[in-house]
């Protein structure tokens, strides 16, 4: 996953101002809102660890419950020098956000070690996991709070907080998602964000009147939701995509290309550099190509105010968390760009971890057939209920999905009593 998430997620498009264009306000109990605001809970341990030098040294780690009003709090933990208090608290939030747009039962948390973990052995990094798994003790569980890959953790990572959870909780696969498929992950996660990339593309088109067999489609990044995405929206939709990118640079050609053979070039030589028959350029120059569809599937705040005025698609959905600043977001709303934005368009991943946590509980599991065919249930039932409050009180995308996010958390506060 990338490394840089820009700390304003949510003050991007703040509490304050979505209460002013919305009339929130007059729905929802002020004090209601505020709380929403603020996490419920900051957990913060030093981690001790030995090396396996013999020295002894310690990391902060952190995990920000932001919200359980709606299910226990969800979310990931990262592995990187970056984290930090901040970083997580806006992390949780927009998490709380996204289980509630596509209404998934589950609140908000983040967290994550500081850490760089390629300076640690395999060894040290599952003596360093296991020991902060303990000193969350009680305050993650099944129906607590269930971490997920992020940053530089991965399905091993995962198996490892299961195993140490389970030795005082007796099996409790439940207690995080993304874990391998032999203890307990589900089928499907891997494609789970890139699917559901697919599917709000294909709903935004629709919405739009295009012609998908027409749509030229530039993805950002070439990671795991750019690479599913990309695949999905050939195969599935009968798109065309026209560019990619890693951090290298980026490929690009108005005529398209073909994909298995980019993703063969990718595979040997682990950049995009050197295919054939494409122009090179670099990631900020990909952006602004001509296409139907651009895809920022990469980092944070890949568009902003310097190249907002220069998209050129029609459509751009949001693959990347906090992928748009707010003096972007405006220019692209006033020169009439579709923004379907990240809380709803890559919240694939968050509802196959869904899935893999109900096949937990009830120990039984699914086909894979079984989860793309729920995911897309989730997602497009998500896309239309968001899009009926954007036309029915004139708002953009994104301004609309927070409202439905924050109508429902709040109902649910207030319902439980806060
Ligand atoms: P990834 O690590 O698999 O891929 C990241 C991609 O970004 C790679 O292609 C990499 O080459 C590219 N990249 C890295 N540094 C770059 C730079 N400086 N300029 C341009 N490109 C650069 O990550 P991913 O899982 O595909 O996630 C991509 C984005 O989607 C992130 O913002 C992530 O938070 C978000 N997201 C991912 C998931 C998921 O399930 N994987 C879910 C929700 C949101």
């Amino acid at each position: 996953m990338s490394t840089t998430i820009a700390r304003d997620a949510v003050t991007t498009f703040s509490l304050s101002a979505i209460e002013q264009l919305s009339g929130l306000n007059k729905l929802i109990d002020p004090d209601v809102l505020q709380a929403i605001n603020r996490p419920k809970r900051v957990i913060v341990v030093d981690i001790p660890l030995r090396l396996d030098s013999g020295k002894f040294v310690t990391f902060q780690g952190y995990r920000v419950q932001h919200n359980d009003a709606r299910g226990p709090f969800k979310g990931g933990l990262r592995y990187h020098p970056d984290v930090d208090m901040d970083e997580a608290r806006t992390l949780a939030h927009l998490m709380t956000l996204k289980t509630a747009v596509v209404n998934i039962p589950f609140g908000g948390g983040k967290g994550g070690i500081a850490c760089d973990p390629k300076q640690l052995s395999q060894r040290e990094l599952e003596r360093l996991t296991r020991n902060f798994t303990n000193l969350l003790g009680e305050n993650i569980g099944p129906r607590i709070d269930i971490p997920a890959p992020d940053v530089n953790t991965n399905s091993q990572v995962m198996a490892w907080i299961v195993d140490e959870y389970s030795k005082t909780h007796g099996q409790s696969w439940g207690v995080v998602t993304g874990k391998p498929l032999e203890i307990g992950g589900s089928l499907g996660r891997d494609e789970a964000t890139g699917r559901g990339v697919m599917y709000a593309v294909r709903e935004a088109v629709r919405e739009k009147n295009l012609d998908l067999s027409k749509c030229r489609v530039i993805f950002q990044g070439f990671g795991n939701v750019a690479s599913y995405g990309a695949r999905l929206i050939e195969q599935e939709l009968g798109a065309k995509v026209i560019g990619l990118s890693t951090s290298q640079g980026a490929i690009y050609s108005p005529r398209g290309f073909d994909l298995l053979s980019a993703e063969a070039h990718y595979r040997q030589t682990r950049g995009l550099k050197g295919f054939a028959d494409v122009a090179w350029m670099t990631n900020e120059e990909l952006l602004e190509q001509e296409c139907d569809i651009l895809i920022p599937a990469a980092l944070g705040n890949a568009i902003t105010v310097n190249n907002a005025k220069n998209v050129k698609a029609q459509i751009v959905v949001e693959g990347a968390n906090d992928c748009t600043d707010a003096a972007a977001d405006e220019i692209l709303a006033k020169r009439g760009v579709f923004v379907v934005p990240d809380i709803l368009a890559n919240a694939g991943g968050v509802i196959v971890s869904y899935f893999e946590w109900v096949q937990n509980l009830n120990n039984h599991y699914w086909s894979v057939d079984e989860v793309r065919t729920e995911l897309e249930r989730i997602m497009v039932a998500a896309y239309s209920q968001v899009s009926a409050v954007a036309k029915e009180r004139q708002l953009t995308m994104r301004e609309a999905s927070y409202i439905v996010a924050i109508e429902r958390v709040a109902k649910a506060m207030i319902l439980r009593g806060y």
